[in-house]
Order: structure tokens, then C-alpha cells, then sequence
């Protein structure tokens, strides 16, 4: 449905014909750590998130997975190839 409030004229899942559904009614401005996310908007209320109500909950306990501005760090032990062949014969000695 079409956002009435801070985004208006916007599609939006959380509008109902009684109003904002989202928690509180509203969305939420973003948070310190989304400067330089290209899905920030400014708005007449302030600076929000294109497609996250409430951006301090995607930074809460790590970082937010739809950020353009950050990469997460994959380990190095993790980037290493595995060769399919090894892998299967180490398997293999491991279940006997
Ligand atoms: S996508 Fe994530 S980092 Fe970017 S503005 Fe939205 S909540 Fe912030």
C-alpha cells in the first residue's frame, strides 16, 4: 500500500488502510554507521533507509547485510580452495 506518512507516496508493506503498521507507527531515521550507504534518503523528517524500517536493528549485532559502503572480511582460511579429491579421501579415512 502507498505510504501516508514519513515516505509518502512510496509503496510500502507495513501501510495498512488504518495506518503505519510498523512498531510505533513510523520509520525510524538511520543510524550513525549507515553514512555512506547509498540506500539512505533524505526526507523532509530527516534521513532514512530505502528499504529498512528501522536501520539500528540491522547494525545491532553485526553488520547491516544490505550496506553498500562496508564489505564484510571473509577469513583467509575460509578463501582457501579445497581440493575435492583430498577432501573426499580425508573423509573417507575419517569414517573407517
Ligand atoms: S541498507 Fe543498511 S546500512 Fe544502508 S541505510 Fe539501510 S540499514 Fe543503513
Amino acid at each position: 500500500m502507498i505510504c501516508q506518512t514519513i515516505r509518502a507516496g512510496s509503496e510500502c508493506a507495513f501501510m495498512t488502510p488504518n495506518g503505519c503498521g510498523y512498531n510505533g507507527g513510523t520509520c525510524y531515521p538511520i543510524v550513525e554507521q549507515c553514512n555512506g550507504c547509498q540506500k539512505v534518503v533524505e526526507l523532509s523528517g530527516g534521513r532514512f533507509c530505502a528499504i529498512y524500517p528501522n536501520p539500528s536493528i540491522k547494525w545491532k549485532n553485526s553488520i547491516c547485510n544490505m550496506a553498500t559502503h562496508v564489505k564484510v572480511e571473509i577469513p583467509k582460511q575460509q578463501q582457501e580452495k579445497i581440493n575435492p579429491l583430498k577432501a573426499s579421501k580425508r573423509s573417507a579415512k575419517g569414517k573407517k
